[in-house]
């Protein structure tokens, strides 16, 4: 794709070049933020079709140009040659954006189009204008895309980390946090990560999107883990962004940037993502070892890695999913899966973490099945930075009593 030097506008954030790949033509709109840019290619030369009602449309040949005269996008009807002869030239130019719009047009169809109009010329002005206003609506100020609203959302902030407690089932007392994205609209409203995850997965975004975590994290409880050594600060980390080219050595340069101890950090692996090679796995996790950042098997047993992830990954933790806790104290086969899984951790030297307890009678099943560290909405939900410091100050929470 070949874009060409831009022309600024009115507002000079918006700069617009003509852009072209083979027969593919069309208008390339840069915005310009303090954070970056996001680049936008608009599909000109259909939205030129609609400029002009059908029986001119015929009989006419358009052009979008920019106030350089580069031509954007043109079109004319199949056999136009014969305009060259006798036409007539209109043309508008936007208020707001270094574009216009020429056209021109058959005498004769001008003539026959609408008698009714005193003046055919200023029909003609005033239905250019319409176009370029629709074009506007259609192009430069399009509804934001999904992936839009998240490139605009990362690069102002919206994004931002939440910290869930980890505690001794036993004790009580606290010992690390999750750190958990969630996406705050300027209104207030909220978007799950279940949502927004996904589409930073897909698009290439989530590394900008944890590194931003870490930054906010280091910023807002930096101070509070240095003081608090024994806490851990865990995260979490897709496997196809483990094995991603470079995440090592940018990882440890955030982490050092961001003020965090990487002997406080735990990143967690998710087993819902397939580990696509084994044995690079394992070579990360070494790496990351070296480190002192230690790695947690997330949802586990509920995973498409089988026994596999637990010897590549050689991970110090294995955190059960929700889906068993939730099970684990009404029904015999859920607490038979979760001893199989602690079994299974100890046999790999592993320490085994307990995801989504909310009663009670879960934390003392889980505690009678040999587990020690767990988290949920018993203990806490995620928390904003605030709350969580004030918490680690309260130290010790008592445990609610049984019911
Ligand atoms: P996860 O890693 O399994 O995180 C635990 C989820 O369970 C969190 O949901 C948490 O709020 C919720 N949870 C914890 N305790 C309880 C409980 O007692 N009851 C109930 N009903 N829910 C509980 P959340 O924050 O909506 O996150 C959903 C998922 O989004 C996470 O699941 C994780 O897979 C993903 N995610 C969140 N932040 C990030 C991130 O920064 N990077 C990546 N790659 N994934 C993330
Ligand atoms: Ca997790
Ligand atoms: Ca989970």
């Amino acid at each position: 794709m070949a874009a060409s030097d831009p022309v600024p506008s009115i507002n000079p954030a918006y700069e617009l070049a003509p852009i072209e790949a083979g027969e593919w033509k069309g208008l390339m709109v840069q915005w310009t933020t303090e954070d970056g840019s996001l680049t936008a290619f608009l599909a000109t030369e259909g939205l030129l079709f609609d400029i002009l009602p059908g029986e001119l449309r015929d009989h006419a040949l358009m052009e979008m140009v920019l106030s350089d005269q580069r031509v954007v996008s043109s079109y004319a009807p199949e056999g136009a040659t014969g305009l060259v002869r006798d036409f007539s030239e209109f043309g508008k130019a936007s208020e707001r954006y270094p574009i216009s719009v020429r056209l021109m047009i058959d005498d004769a169809a001008v003539a026959s189009w609408n008698r009714s109009f005193s003046s055919d010329i200023i029909a003609i002005a005033g239905l250019i204008s319409l176009g370029l206003g629709y074009l506007g609506a259609r192009g430069l100020t399009r509804p934001p895309t999904p992936l839009r609203q998240l490139d605009d959302a990362l690069s102002r902030g919206y994004i931002h980390p939440v910290y869930q407690p980890l505690f001794c089932l036993s004790t009580g007392r606290m010992t690390g946090f999750e750190m958990l994205a969630r996406w705050t609209k300027p209104d207030g409203s909220s978007i799950s990560p279940a949502v927004f995850i996904p589409l930073a997965e897909d698009s290439g975004r989530i590394d900008r999107l944890t590194f931003a975590l870490l930054d906010k994290a280091g910023a807002e409880i930096g101070d509070m883990l240095q003081r608090n050594e024994t806490l851990k600060l865990s995260f979490n980390v897709t496997p196809d962004q483990l094995l991603g080219v470079g995440f090592v050595e940018s990882l440890s340069s955030r982490i050092a940037k961001a003020g965090l101890n990487p002997r406080q950090l735990v990143i967690e692996i998710t087993e819902r993502q397939p580990i696509s090679d084994f044995e690079a796995a394992l070579r990360v996790s070494r790496e990351l070892a070296k480190l002192g950042i230690r790695l947690a098997i997330d949802d586990a047993g509920t995973g498409h890695n089988g026994l596999s992830s637990l010897h590549a990954l050689q991970a110090h933790y294995l955190k059960i999913d929700k889906y068993f806790v939730d099970g684990v104290a009404l029904d015999r086969k859920s607490a038979v899966l979760v001893e199989a899984l602690i079994s299974l951790a100890s046999q790999f030297g592993m320490e085994v973490v307990a995801e989504g307890i909310e009663t009670e009678e879960q934390r003392i099943k889980l505690l009678d099945l040999g587990i020690q560290e767990g988290q949920g909405y018993l203990y806490a939900k995620p928390l904003p930075a605030s709350d969580l410091i004030a918490k680690v100050e309260q130290g010790a929470q008592p445990m609610p009593k049984a019911a």
